[in-house]
């Protein structure tokens, strides 16, 4: 089943849009006894994108979420950035004095989320010079869709393992990759002999003008722990998970161990007080976001690794008691200064380090 493959034939799968619905589609079609839990949340829908240069059209799209037309010279009305090296780094470069913002990278199109209230930008696939004449209409509108769940085993609480749905542009590794191999684990899942139960979420809207709309919206109340993949890549992972979950990394081929990261689907349930864990590689910054994220040879290899690396993490984690995570948990809470009892709401974003920490 080349799920990622299919999935990314049918184009860029902006949250909450047409292509991000058609994807749940299929997802409910093959398991056909799913539950679809509805979400709202926001589209950016782009009625036209268009870059003028010289008078010639040239490849462009444009920056969420801006949206406006206007002209003039290079280096004068509008300003031109070469991509900085992290992808974040976009939010920090003065766009706001200019009227236009134009980004480049050597045959790459990105897109970036700015800040709000940013000039309409754009992202080009070369440097350019001389006069640009750009286009767009792009708007933001409240809109339905839903978090496809998929119950592989009953069970008083359940594991959940996640991944987003929607991606900008190709988005094959953020995260059709992730979407594939949760497809693909269901007839493994059901095999193995856990105490906890086991269910499969496939998350709207994880990108968008504010983080993870879709998982956000997803019942909480009996999940045990979640563990979410998003933007792997081949071939180490980046362990960003609730303290209580690291002794988990030994199997996996990790890069580093680090605090949750705030910025995907594992998060709202961490701000709860589930226990959390997102998988995702930062080796892919060179394709992120982008037009260029696409298969790769080694993926193959890598997908079969992780998929029985998770199953032994999973099979850990369900032996595992509530009051063992929960001590653990603690013991690393209070050397890190936080004094309270409650796992829910102890640890925060801490979003100059673009990672999170607990209260103190
Ligand atoms: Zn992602």
């Amino acid at each position: 089943m080349a799920l990622a493959r299919e999935f990314l034939n049918l184009g860029e799968a902006i949250h909450g849009g047409p292509v991000e619905s058609s994807i749940l589609s299929r997802l409910e079609e093959i398991f056909p006894d799913h539950v679809s839990i509805p979400v709202t949340t926001k589209y950016w829908n782009i009625e036209h994108e268009e870059v003028r240069i010289n008078n010639k059209l040239v490849k462009s799209v444009a920056m969420p979420y801006t949206s406006g037309c206007a002209r003039g010279k290079i280096g004068r009305e509008i300003g031109l950035y070469q991509m900085p090296p992290h992808p974040f780094a976009v939010k920090n470069l003065p766009i706001s004095n200019h009227e236009v913002a134009l980004f480049y990278e050597e045959n790459k199109l990105r897109r970036i989320t700015l800040p709000p209230g940013s000039p309409p930008s754009f992202f080009l696939d070369r440097k350019v010079e001389g006069y640009a004449e750009v286009c767009s209409s792009a708007r933001l509108t409240d809109t339905e869709s839903r978090n496809v769940e998929v119950k592989v085993r009953n069970g008083d609480s359940y594991i959940v393992l996640g991944a987003h749905v929607d991606h900008w542009l190709t988005g094959y590794h953020d995260n059709l990759l992730s979407v594939e191999i949760l497809a693909e684990m269901k007839a493994v899942l059901e095999k193995i002999k856990l105490k906890h139960g086991l269910k499969i979420a496939f998350f709207s809207s994880e990108e968008g003008p504010r983080c993870c709309m879709g998982s956000s919206q997803y019942p909480m109340k009996d999940v045990f722990a979640i563990i979410s993949l998003d933007a792997l890549y081949p071939s180490r992972v980046v362990f960003s998970s609730t303290p209580d979950l690291w002794f988990l990394s030994r199997h996996f081929r990790i890069k580093r161990i680090e605090m949750p990261t705030p910025f995907s689907d594992h998060f709202p349930f961490v701000q709860r007080g589930i226990p959390g864990l997102v998988l995702y590689n930062d080796d892919m910054i060179g394709v992120y976001h982008s037009n260029v994220d696409l298969p790769l040879q080694e993926d193959v290899t890598y997908k079969e690794n992780l998929k029985e690396s998770l199953v032994k993490a999973i099979l850990e984690l369900d032996s595992t008691t509530e009051e063992r995570l929960y001590k653990e948990f603690m013991r690393v809470a209070r050397e890190s200064g936080y004094s309270g009892d409650k796992r829910e709401g102890s640890i925060i974003p801490d979003l100059e380090n673009l990672t999170s920490k607990f209260r103190k």
